[in-house]
């Protein structure tokens, strides 16, 4: 089996080389050397749009497919390097000619569409700041992003502006235009075409003198734990972004690449647009929502070869009794990476023996902007850990002092919050307007993530949960993460989401919801089966003590369980900021 070969020789599967040496290549990595990967502006600087496209479409890949973009309908069309460095000119021309330039905000509300995706890069090369938002938005979430981004402009379709933004108009003096992808004409002197624009716009534009730490883009985070906030990233992110693209996701000129996240998440814009095409690789974009079919066929006709994705969709592929290798031909997908959540230990294993290939699970946030703990291609995988820091990153456990500083817990196996030393390049600037939330994830020289985890005695770091999941229960700390992996190994669940229920006796009880496999009903008798099954694998002191049966647990649109939801609920409190709750 591949795994097994993989554990043997991991670098037999690798085309990184020199990561198989990992300790090694840790001691020599040197940002500053990142920079040679880097062509620089030629009018100075360094800017996102030059890097990712222009430099490409300049040299031998110019007539080399860059997007290749599949329509919800069956429709299918493709952009080489050179194609997207004029429609992104002319996106760049059209913003300018409005009158917007360094620094202002510019939304984006749309589905995947190739207009996204060159507007993204227009907007870089005119050095604004791109600020991507969620097309399944209401109007509600978008008014609010859009107040607290000071957003300019806003980029989107004919139909969500209607649906959405045009009830909004009056509360939003300071958005000066609306520019429609799919409108003809303009609309009135404040709602544009941008086809329009374009189509009187230069198709050359000389990006000007890009600081590297001028800001980029404005994300907002998913809002998991609470109120999303903005995350402010500069240029200089790239070579973060570089970097995990070699080590973690290995890509190589001849991948055919395919992250499935949508840009309205950090994970659809960092590894979605820019890191693929920093290396020069053809990048595939689905319109479409997840439909297991539909991505089998995708990754056997457009021949992916490296595939990142998330533990919800793997989940949901897991939840169907089926061999994807009988049906279709996946001979060219090399490596498969997931990120977003924690990755059951369960779908690491589902992966090897369905797709012949074990799932790489990878950490990182909005705030650190790209990979910073990942299991690489080139070395074992351990399921259940999401792996090493990169070459480049220092990680560690750490534990806040009484005196406002941190100490590191060096003794392996001992829970702690997951931080990370400051100063890597792609590290948040700014949480926008509220540089106290800022200042405060910041202590004794380090950054403190929000994670709990712990570091075993290889370095490799496992998930324990969010600080605010965190379970009390009879003087134990249980993290959420390991209760549901433990009862998604019953052939049943599907998936799990645990909580702490505040009780007089033992502090806090574990609850878990959970939700079960095509063919399994609710019964009593699977209640009891699943509490001693938990009990089994988890000791009485851990296991659930009370289980309920739910069909669909709530997520986050970037698919995450809401476990404070889930504890709202159930105490029938208030569920407080549901802007990014998926219907
Ligand atoms: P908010 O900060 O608004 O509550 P969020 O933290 O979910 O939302 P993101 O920045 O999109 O917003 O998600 C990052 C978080 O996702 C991490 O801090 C971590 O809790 C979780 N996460 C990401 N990857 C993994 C992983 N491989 N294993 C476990 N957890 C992960
Ligand atoms: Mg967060």
């Amino acid at each position: 089996m591949r795994l097994e070969q993989i554990e043997k020789d991991p670098g037999e599967f690798s085309l990184t080389p020199n990561l198989k040496d990992y300790e090694a290549e840790r001691q020599t990595f040197a940002w500053e050397r990142v920079a040679e990967s880097f062509e620089g502006l030629p009018s100075g600087g360094l800017n996102i749009a030059h890097e990712a496209i222009d430099r490409h479409a300049n040299g031998e890949r110019a007539e080399k497919r860059a997007l290749v973009w599949l329509g919800e309908n069956g429709e299918k069309r493709e952009f080489t390097f050179v194609q997207m460095k004029r429609l992104s000119a002319q996106v760049a021309n059209a913003l300018a000619s409005l009158g917007f330039g360094k620094g202002d905000r510019i939304f984006t509300l749309s589905t995947r569409l190739p207009e996204l995706y060159y507007s993204a890069i227009g907007i870089f090369k005119n050095r604004s700041v791109l600020c991507p938002l969620f097309s399944q938005f209401g109007p509600e979430p978008i008014l609010q992003r859009l107040r607290r981004g000071d957003a300019r402009a806003l980029l989107t379709t004919r139909t969500l502006y209607e649906k959405k933004v045009e009830p909004l108009l009056g509360e939003l003096p300071e958005l000066k235009h609306i520019i429609l992808f799919d409108a003809p004409e303009h609309l009135d002197k404040r709602v544009l075409s941008l086809k329009q624009l374009m189509d009187g716009a230069s198709d050359v534009f000389d990006i000007p003198p890009t600081d590297p730490e001028e800001m980029s883009i404005l994300h907002f985070t998913s809002g998991t734990t609470g109120m999303p906030k903005g995350v402010v990233h500069v240029h200089k992110a790239i070579y973060n972004h570089w970097t995990s693209g070699r080590y973690v996701l290995d890509l190589h000129p001849e991948d055919i690449y395919w992250c499935t996240a949508d840009p309205g998440w950090v994970t659809g814009t960092s590894y979605g647009i820019i890191t693929p095409w920093l290396h020069g690789l053809t990048n595939v974009v689905d319109e479409a929502e997840f439909d297991a079919s539909r991505w089998y066929r995708i990754l056997q006709e457009e021949q992916v070869s490296v595939w990142y994705t998330a533990p919800t969709a793997i989940r949901r592929l897991m939840r169907i009794d089926n061999d994807p290798l009988t049906e279709y031909d996946l001979s060219r997908l090399r490596l498969i990476q997931s990120v977003g959540e924690p990755l059951n230990p369960e779908a690491v294993v589902w992966g090897v023996e369905k797709l012949h290939l074990p799932i790489h699970d990878n950490w990182w946030q909005t705030e650190t902007g790209g990979i910073m703990i990942a299991n690489y291609l080139s070395a074992p995988i351990r399921p259940g850990s999401m792996g090493r820091p990169l070459p480049g990153i220092e990680a560690a456990i750490v534990r806040r002092t009484d005196e406002g500083g941190v100490e590191i817990v060096t003794e392996p196996g001992k829970e702690g919050d997951l931080a990370l030393r400051p100063g890597w390049p792609s590290m948040f600037r700014a949480y926008l307007h509220e540089p106290e939330r800022y200042e405060k994830c910041f202590a004794g020289g380090w950054y403190l993530s929000g994670d709990l985890a712990y570091r075993d005695a290889e370095g490799y770091f496992w998930f324990v949960g969010r600080s605010d999941d965190i379970i009390k229960t009879s003087g134990h700390m249980v993290g959420p993460f390991e209760v549901e992996s433990a009862l998604m190994e019953h052939p049943a669940i599907a998936e799990a989401g645990v909580i702490g229920k505040p009780d007089p006796m033992i502090g806090e009880l574990v609850k878990a919801f959970v939700s079960l496999k095509a063919g399994y009903e609710p019964s009593e008798e699977l209640r009891r089966e699943l509490l001693g099954f938990g009990r089994k694998k988890l000791g009485v002191a851990v296991a659930p003590k009370e289980i309920e049966f739910q069909d669909n647990l709530p997520k986050t649109r970037s698919g995450k369980i809401m476990r404070r939801l889930l504890k709202a609920r159930e105490l029938g409190l208030p569920e407080g900021d549901t802007s990014t709750l998926e219907n």
